[in-house]
């Protein structure tokens, strides 16, 4: 690892006044500068800031800290069921217990071209080509990919934030700002460098969850190749409102296919009226591989992303149904 500068203030102020690469858990940043991927000069430690605790209720509407560690959140009996399981099902308990919620945000991807610094890749130096385009690209996204990069999103969180309409606050020295989760990612189109709306100099400071009411159904599914502690090879999150036997609202996520967590309005909107039936969640999820630009070796998430749509509705349903 090279030398740098480390900075640790102790409150927000003073944390936006030091230009520099934020450090939270750790748990990405520290391994990619072991790697030569990232090689900031300046690293601001922002653990000792004020930006932790778990406000509201689910039913209410949630506030939780951006530094509140993944395993706390998991287990904040408000947390709503979707966005705890993606947690549980995020890395292994000694990350969840290091690693922060604003930080999972904005973990990179794992891509293991971005992660060799002797291969090109155009998102870590840009202009120097996508190997994964042509070569090993089985783990790779189908949705919302460019020629530029076909990289995947690695955070389950965000997944789950996106179903459930999360908003992210953000600090900056002059002043602060909301953003839907939706519009804080970025598809790589021809930039695959930037890849989320965070400005130099702001912090994530809260994430905010609207109103989740008791008739709510909601679950993250997730396929990989093992168990546990693996990425996703494709994922879902489903949030639904049940009333009377039928779907009256919904809202349908996935990862491990898109660029950025991937929300899927269409099958959202399908669903809602529906009945509680295999048949109709499997029209429902007809839709969504809609648009996808399948690669050599990832043409298999096509049909994967519709059986996990469906797989997390039928979960999300079960006690309903029975
Ligand atoms: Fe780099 Fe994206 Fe290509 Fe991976 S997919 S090598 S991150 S440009």
């Amino acid at each position: 690892m090279r030398p740098f500068e480390l900075t640790a203030p102790s409150t927000v102020d003073d944390a936006l006044a030091a230009p520099g690469t934020v450090l939270a858990g750790g748990t990405t940043l520290v391994d990619l500068m072991k790697l030569d991927v990232l090689t900031p000069e300046h690293v601001v430690d922002i653990t000792a800031l004020p930006l932790r605790g778990v406000h509201g209720s689910a039913t209410g509407g949630l506030r939780i800290g951006a530094l509140e560690r993944m395993s706390d959140v998991a287990a904040h009996p408000e947390t709503p069921a979707v966005a705890s399981r993606a947690l549980l099902l995020s890395a292994s308990q000694q990350l969840r217990n290091m690693a922060t919620i604003g930080g999972n945000l904005m973990q990179r991807t794992r891509c293991s071209y971005y992660r060799d610094v002797t291969v090109g890749c155009n998102r870590r130096e840009p202009g120097t080509g996508c190997p994964a385009v042509e070569g090993a690209n089985r783990m790779h996204a189908i949705l919302g990919t460019s020629d530029s990069c076909v990289a995947t999103h690695a955070s389950d969180l965000a997944v789950a934030l996106v179903a459930l309409d999360a908003r992210v606050e953000l600090v900056h020295a002059d002043g602060g700002r909301t953003l839907a989760l939706t519009d804080f990612y970025r598809t790589p189109g021809d930039t695959p460098e930037v890849e989320h709306d965070l400005r130099p100099g702001e912090l994530i400071s809260e994430i905010v969850l609207p109103p989740v009411p008791d008739s709510v159904r909601s679950t993250y599914v997730k396929v990989r190749d093992r168990a546990s502690y693996e990425f996703a090879l494709c994922s879902a999150a489903v949030v639904l409102d049940v009333r009377d036997g039928r779907i009256a609202d919904a809202r349908v996520a996935v990862g491990g296919v898109g660029t950025v967590p991937w929300a899927l309005p269409a099958v959202a909107e399908a669903l809602r009226g529906a009945p509680l039936t295999e048949e109709a969640f499997e029209a429902a999820a007809a839709s969504a591989a809609d648009g996808a630009r399948p690669l050599a070796q990832n043409a298999y998430k096509m049909s994967l992303v519709r059986r996990t749509v469906v797989r997390a509705l039928l979960e999300a349903t079960e006690e309903d149904r029975t």
